[in-house]
């Protein structure tokens, strides 16, 4: 169903952005796609498919990854190249979650700060999985910035195959029942002194990071949820889709926009996942939804360990081999250009 409200309704009846200060000229860039996706102003094109032999005539998408309209012609590729890569070991969905005494910093250098942030919890993973299993881990990790009231909240999520490729060859388990990987209340105290301290050794971080703040990291634990693992490896493919190519707010969640005021609806995960309702001006709500564009070029889905680099196919079918699982059939994808 078409949603009744867009992002880009709001976006071009409220246009201050354009010729405002507060806003990066990549956030202009990127907010500016947003308004010309599916519409005439990118022109049209036919879809043909030769299997139903089902004509398609659509306006061109802006392919601009920050879009939530084109979210889903990536998401669904993207499945479909993972289907070659998956395991039929266990899975792990560990999400990371950074205090947000870190805010600001995350606000002003978020390049820096995103990279770091997939550094460290990758250096966590990677060295609980050398010192427990003695082999190489891999990881699927995936940026979020976002709560769910569009507020800064950055986390990562990430899917672990639990277990490692030893000396290059066999598959080890990280339990034998495959419902344990690693204690999460380690994995953050680890993954905090990590980032904490790559964050006190860069000197672009200095103008928001002090000596008090990083004292404050260290008054509460950190969060690390583990999920955990889920059924076969199509279950996999399907709840990683849920988490990839995700927005700050699909505009399905929009329910009103009138007299400059927008009203979404958004979890909150305080008071047991109760469905609730916020209502922003459009000002702020445009703020709120910008601090969320990542800067240009910036990967937010990154792969690690075996699954990572040139040699991938070779760990994988190594891996397989070692759990005696037949390569899954190459998937064709004709539809979506
Ligand atoms: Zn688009
Ligand atoms: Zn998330």
């Amino acid at each position: 169903m078409k949603p009744k409200i867009e992002i880009s309704h709001i976006l071009n009846r409220q246009q201050f952005w354009r010729t405002s200060t507060h806003f990066l000229s990549r956030q202009k860039f990127d907010l500016h796609a947003i308004t010309l996706c599916r519409t005439a102003k990118l022109g049209r094109h036919i879809d043909y498919c030769e299997k139903c032999s089902e004509v398609r005539i659509s306006y061109n998408s802006c392919r601009n990854r920050n879009c939530p309209k084109c979210q889903a012609t990536y998401r669904e590729k993207w499945i479909a190249k993972r289907e070659e890569e998956v395991l039929d070991v266990p899975y792990f969905h560990t999400v990371f979650t950074v205090s947000h005494k870190l805010n600001d910093l995350f606000l002003h250098e978020p390049e820096l700060m995103y990279n770091l942030l997939f550094k460290t919890v990758w250096e966590t993973v990677r060295t609980f999985g050398s010192k427990s299993l003695e082999g190489e881990m891999g990881m699927i990790a995936v940026l979020h910035t976002w709560g769910q009231n569009l507020s800064l909240h950055p986390h990562l999520h990430c899917i672990i195959p639990g277990g490692a490729l030893c000396n290059g060859k066999h598959w080890k388990g990280s339990d034998k029942t495959g419902k344990y990987l690693f204690p999460a209340k380690a994995l953050a105290k680890m993954f905090r002194a990590k980032l904490v301290d790559q964050i006190r050794k860069n000197d672009t971080s200095k103008a928001y990071f002090d000596q008090s703040i990083a004292k404050s990291c260290f008054e509460k634990e950190w969060v690390v949820y583990a999920k955990r693992p889920f059924g076969g490896a199509k279950q996999v493919i399907e709840y990683l889709g849920r988490y990839t190519h995700k927005t700050a707010i699909s505009n399905h969640r929009l329910l009103d926009y009138s007299q400059g005021k927008v009203t979404f609806s958004y979890k909150d995960y305080r008071t047991g996942a109760n469905k609730k309702e916020m209502t922003l001006s459009d000002v702020d709500f445009i703020k709120r939804y910008s601090m969320h564009l990542l800067p240009k070029g910036f990967r937010r889905i990154r792969h690690f360990g075996f699954y990572n680099g040139a040699i991938k196919k070779v760990k994988i079918e190594k891996i397989r081999k070692s759990i005696g699982q037949k390569t899954p059939q190459k998937v064709e994808w004709d539809w979506i250009k």
